[in-house]
């Protein structure tokens, strides 16, 4: 048979490199198609020259001329796009077959559209662009006939617990539960979260990952955003998505059926074991992981998660029953939020209060939540009033 050809948006990432890692496994099954990066021009050279894909993307002129030059020297005949529309155009390409979304953000959401209305394989990594996108979103890959299969973990063993059949799930699932670490801080006296650094948000007992993925589960809204996306993902009503805190990351997440049986999906915390599920579902190959030892393993422990430790927890659920638009506010104040933090230009302790400030103020009107193009302009107005609410802060102190 043919080999997968795969785009791979956001390539240089903890996720991209991770997907390269698991393909390099497997070369008799997969080829690369394209691979995108917005920075690190290096390390997207670098992976050009190992991959050698058709096609790669850089988002502005200069960073796009600075690659050609660089895979010009090494003889390499790689095409380089440049801008928001080569995203687009490589998660579409009518050649390629499965479309990787390790975008970071609500960038994200116009090139995982193209993927589903071009009825792509799609392993969503990029959350952000489902809990901005929702109901458009699904509709999306509906329509496109595409096969949307998750990559983050908690969904992905969700996923794994679950009937191929997916007209199935709603007669078995009465509840899902998702399993969070509780992040670096789960132990820390909550009176000190206002001292907290940068570099001691980013450094994740369990996982190692991108800054803004790090950040969001030292505060918790991580699992904020998996509470959205996994009742978009599994068509659940909010109430259905519930979260227990178990420190070792093991049980990657349970479903709980109707029958109070529960199914659990188990395994070292490594990346690489979703993202090859997501690669050969549904069938199962080589991750490159740590088998599990249970004889070395202390203890599985759970906790309920602290209100007053995490209270960005809540506003997933608070967002699903306000008005429809509130996720996409929500994830934009968010993004700004943690972009300030590592700016320092925002304490810890106030990403959550900024969230929950632009979720209180900001009206949305009901034409921004028809259209995709609807829900980008309000996640634009929604960062131009937190960006506003960090400066009238910063004024004050
Ligand atoms: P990283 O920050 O490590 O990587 C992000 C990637 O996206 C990089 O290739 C980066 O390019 C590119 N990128 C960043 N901003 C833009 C933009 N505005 N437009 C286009 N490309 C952009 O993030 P992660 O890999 O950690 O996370 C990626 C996604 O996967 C996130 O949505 C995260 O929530 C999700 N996820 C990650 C997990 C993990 O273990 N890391 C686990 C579960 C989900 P460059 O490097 O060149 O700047
Ligand atoms: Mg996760």
């Amino acid at each position: 048979a043919r080999r997968q050809r795969i785009s791979i948006l956001g390539s240089t990432g903890s996720i991209g490199t991770s997907t390269l890692d698991v393909l390099s496994r497997h070369p008799e099954r997969f080829e690369v198609f394209a691979l995108t990066a917005h920075s690190r021009v290096d390390e997207l050279a670098a992976q050009c020259l190992t991959w050698r894909p058709r096609l790669a993307v850089m988002p502005t002129a200069e960073l796009a001329q600075q690659l050609r030059e660089r895979l010009r020297a090494a003889g390499l005949h790689t095409e380089v796009l440049e801008g928001p529309s080569a995203l687009e155009h490589v998660a579409s390409h009518p050649e390629v077959d499965s479309v990787m979304a390790a975008i970071v953000g609500a960038a994200g959401l116009r090139p995982c559209l193209a993927a589903a209305r071009a009825g792509k394989r799609l392993l969503l990594a990029n959350k952000e662009a489902l809990v901005v996108g929702g109901a458009l979103f699904m509709q999306a890959v509906q329509q496109g006939g595409a096969t949307l299969l998750p990559i983050d973990s908690e969904h992905s063993a969700i996923f794994q617990c679950l009937p191929e059949e997916r007209s199935a799930w709603a007669r078995r699932i009465d509840h899902i539960v998702l399993t969070a670490s509780g992040g670096p801080f789960r132990s820390r006296d909550p009176g000190t979260l206002a001292d907290v650094t940068p570099a001691q948000a980013c450094a994740h007992p369990n996982w190692t990952m991108g800054r803004k993925i790090s950040v969001d589960s030292a505060t918790m809204m991580n699992k904020a955003l998996e509470v959205i996306e996994a009742r978009w993902l599994f068509d659940l009503t909010p109430q259905q998505v519930r979260v227990v805190i178990h420190p070792q990351s093991i049980i990657h997440s349970m479903v709980v059926c109707r029958d109070r049986s529960v199914l659990a999906q188990l395994g070292t915390p490594d990346m690489r074991v979703p993202i090859a599920y997501g690669l050969s579902w549904p069938e199962r190959i080589e991750s490159g992981a740590q088998t599990l030892d249970f004889c070395s393993l202390s203890s599985l422990t759970f906790e309920p998660a602290d209100a007053t430790r995490f209270p960005g927890l809540h506003l997933s659920w608070q967002a699903l029953a306000a008005a429809e638009g509130s996720t996409t506010v929500l994830n934009a104040a968010n993004e700004v939020a943690v972009a300030s933090f590592l700016a320092e230009r925002l304490r810890f302790d106030q990403i959550h209060a900024l969230n929950a400030e632009t979720l209180a103020c900001l009206s949305i009107d009901a034409g921004e939540v028809t259209s995709v193009d609807g829900l980008l302009a309000l996640d634009e107005r929604a960062r131009a009033h937190a960006r506003e609410i960090v400066g009238r802060w910063q004024g004050r102190v």
